[in-house]
């Protein structure tokens, strides 16, 4: 038996079932850091890097980053000391490409993936849900108008920082990314079903009920209970 840590949780679902805001609810709950790829390309964007520039030509259309600079951008951030313990991964991988590479990377780490949680959503709720998405500009807290409104319209609850909405968030390109995910992404969940490793949980319930089903199934696979 491998010892529990260091765990790998990898979050899979279409765009906005709530990937990043259950990764980042429970990231101190379980200890484990919420790796973002789309959070990492943002920040490059913000900071105007060259990945940065790069990446934004594929996110303003909805496509995908190609493999080769999205697997070493994720793999330079799972080496920092705050994934010793292992991380939540949330929207990576995103082709079986980057899985194989992931798989090389925790088998020469002798560590491996402790749980594949799948959040299904149907599409009518996801494009309200992503249409409605606003983010903080300074700390990446996600919120919605309606289903997860901030105290203060347009300020975050957690820093005070100014909310806004991402251009790849319009209708349009929600509709390209939902038709990338169902093509490219989705199966990752056959690659991942075959080795024993998903769950399914539906994340069309409330945030809380939703985190509530994540935890229990991720505790129990961690600790047994
Ligand atoms: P979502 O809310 O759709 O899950 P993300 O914030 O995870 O969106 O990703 C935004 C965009 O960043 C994607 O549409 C894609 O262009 C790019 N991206 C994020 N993660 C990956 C990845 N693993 N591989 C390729 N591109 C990615
Ligand atoms: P993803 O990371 O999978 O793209 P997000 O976590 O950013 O998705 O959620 C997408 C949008 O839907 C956000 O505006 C978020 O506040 C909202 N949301 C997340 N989970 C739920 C839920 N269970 N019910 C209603 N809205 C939700
Ligand atoms: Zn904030």
């Amino acid at each position: 038996m491998t010892s529990t840590y260091p765990a790998y949780l990898i979050f899979i679902g279409p765009p906005g079932a709530g990937k990043g805001t259950q990764a980042a609810m429970l990231e101190k709950e379980l200890g484990l850091k919420q790796v973002s790829s789309g959070d990492l390309f943002r920040e490059n964007l913000k900071n105007q890097t060259e990945l940065g520039l790069l990446a934004k030509s594929y996110i303003d259309r909805g496509e995908l980053v190609p493999d080769g600079v999205t697997i070493s951008m994720v793999q330079d951030r799972m080496q920092r000391p705050d994934c010793a313990r292992g991380a939540i991964l949330d929207g990576f991988p995103r082709t079986l490409e980057q899985a194989s590479a992931l798989d090389g990377m925790l088998a020469g780490q002798g560590s491996r993936i402790a749980l594949v949680p799948v959040l299904t959503v149907d599409d009518d709720a996801l494009i309200a849900r992503l249409t409605g998405r606003r983010v903080c500009r300074n700390c990446g807290a996600t919120y919605h108008v309606v289903f997860n409104p901030p105290r203060v319209e347009s300020v975050c609850d957690a820093c005070g920082g100014e909310l806004y909405q991402r251009s790849d968030d319009s209708l349009e390109t929600v509709r390209n990314r939902l038709y990338v995910y169902y093509k490219q992404t989705s199966p990752l969940i056959g690659y991942y079903y075959a080795k024993d490793l998903t769950t399914f949980i539906d994340g069309s319930q409330a945030i809380e009920v939703v985190r509530q089903a994540l935890l229990d199934a991720i505790q129990t696979v961690l600790h047994g209970k």
